[in-house]
């Protein structure tokens, strides 16, 4: 009988697998490195000989499945099962992704935006709770964002829906890569933080050691930066305090239209933790009304890596349910 799933995480980096119950449970992990030379053109079809593969480790057909749910890069047509503009991939031109891989492993497939499917793993075992309404910013390279409400991903009239990294939180700001100025993903990226830091040092008088570095030419991260700001450095707590207020400002304003129940917190920035958390909380405070104040939580999130492979497989059981 088939009742299991496969789950695919698709990044710049690594392709993330797992083989899953249909509750959501991880019964088998593995990944391979993205190789993204050639256009991208051997990503699919890597992807479908690791699967094949493992199907044959474990003695596993293809009648085992109920179908393969995978979040990617770019912009994603969930219909046609393509991906276009996923720029970290090398796809400048539109991919058939589900196409090939239905064709390739005789598994039926579904997809959706890496952010997006990151969101309903949290929702569904992390942070979320299972609760109806759910939105999920990613603090990485860049800033990505999936919203959950009334118990639906909401996608927009182009699948462009949930891009929190773009909200503007300073008019004045920086230069962002979608051309507009001052959006949360200049500032509250790994990048951001990097680059607020700098900024700041550069006019900061006082004794740091977070200055010190920079003015020593070192290579700083955005981890250093909360490391040093957990030691009390001056400069350093000052950067992650505008850090917080900017996350703080963005999430208010997106709870102060959806109510989600929970903000759930993730990606590389956030393994700063409750440290970063209990800031941003402080400012969202400031720029909720009392309603949203009272009932919408800020937490961090809690799958990890995990998040993309186990939300990816709730497509399928979405998908099998008829409500997605
Ligand atoms: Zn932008």
């Amino acid at each position: 009988m088939s009742n299991k799933i496969i789950g695919i995480d698709l990044g710049g980096t690594t392709v993330k697998f797992a083989i899953l119950t249909n509750e959501g449970e991880i019964q088998q992990k593995w990944s391979v490195l993205t190789d993204i030379t050639d256009e991208g053109s051997h990503i699919v079809p890597a992807i479908i000989e690791s699967i094949n593969e493992q199907l044959e480790r474990y003695h596993l057909s293809p009648n085992d499945f109920i179908g393969i749910g995978m979040g990617s890069p770019g912009t994603v047509d969930r219909t046609e099962g393509t991906v276009i503009g996923a720029y970290n991939l090398n796809w400048d031109k539109s991919q058939p992704v589900k196409q090939l891989i239905e064709e390739g492993t005789g598994i039926s497939f579904a997809i959706d935006n890496d952010a997006n499917v990151a969101a309903l793993g949290e929702r569904w075992k992390g942070a979320g709770e299972n609760e109806e309404d759910i939105v999920f910013v990613t603090l990485g390279t860049g800033v990505g964002g999936g919203i959950i409400a009334g118990g639906r991903l909401i996608h927009g009239v182009a699948g462009a829906a949930g891009e929190i990294g773009h909200i503007t939180v300073d008019p004045n700001g920086y230069k962002c890569t979608c051309g507009n100025i001052g959006c949360l993903e200049t500032v509250a990226s790994a990048t951001g933080v990097v680059r607020l830091a700098r900024d700041f040092s550069e006019v900061y008088a006082g004794d740091s050691k977070l200055k010190t570095a920079i003015d020593d030419g070192q290579l700083i991260t955005a981890k250093d930066v909360f490391e040093f700001a957990k030691e009390n450095d001056e400069l350093a707590v000052r950067v992650i305090d505008k850090v917080a207020f900017y996350l703080g400002l963005a999430c208010g304003n997106v709870a102060n239209v959806l109510n989600p129940s929970t903000i759930v917190i993730g990606g590389g920035v956030s393994q700063a933790g409750a440290f970063l958390i209990d800031q941003i909380k402080t400012y969202f405070d400031q720029f909720t009304y009392p309603t949203i104040r009272k009932t919408t939580k800020i937490r961090l999130a809690e799958l990890g890596n995990s998040a993309g492979v186990i939300g990816a497989s709730s497509l399928i059981k979405k998908h099998k349910n008829g409500t997605l």
